[in-house]
């Protein structure tokens, strides 16, 4: 049984698991006890459709950061690369001209 609570008069009941996957998917209405009625205003696939999307899409923006993030990482390495070969260098001038 699944558990409903009346939107308009907030009377609880309940309806056997099928016939709720049913209106679900066929977004029938249905009546709480004192008469008011009641809707899925989504079915179950385009409720975990959309819950896919949304998930996609924040991955696909988590991705894109990290990329972001990974190239700056690689622009600060090649910055250090760079000042450690010329550190280098000038430790080798120096050691030479000892
Ligand atoms: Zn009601």
């Amino acid at each position: 049984m699944i558990s409903h609570i009346c939107v308009n008069c907030g009377v609880s009941f309940a309806i056997p698991n099928e016939l709720d996957q049913k209106l679900r998917e066929n977004r029938s209405s249905f009546y709480c006890p004192i008469g008011h009625p009641q809707s899925y205003t989504k079915s179950t696939l385009q409720i975990a459709r959309e819950n896919w999307t949304q998930e996609l899409d924040k991955l696909k923006e988590d991705k894109l950061k990290l990329e972001v993030y990974r190239d700056s990482i690689n622009v600060e390495y090649d910055a250090l690369q760079k000042r450690n070969k010329k550190l280098e260098a000038r430790l080798q001038k120096l050691i030479k001209n000892k």
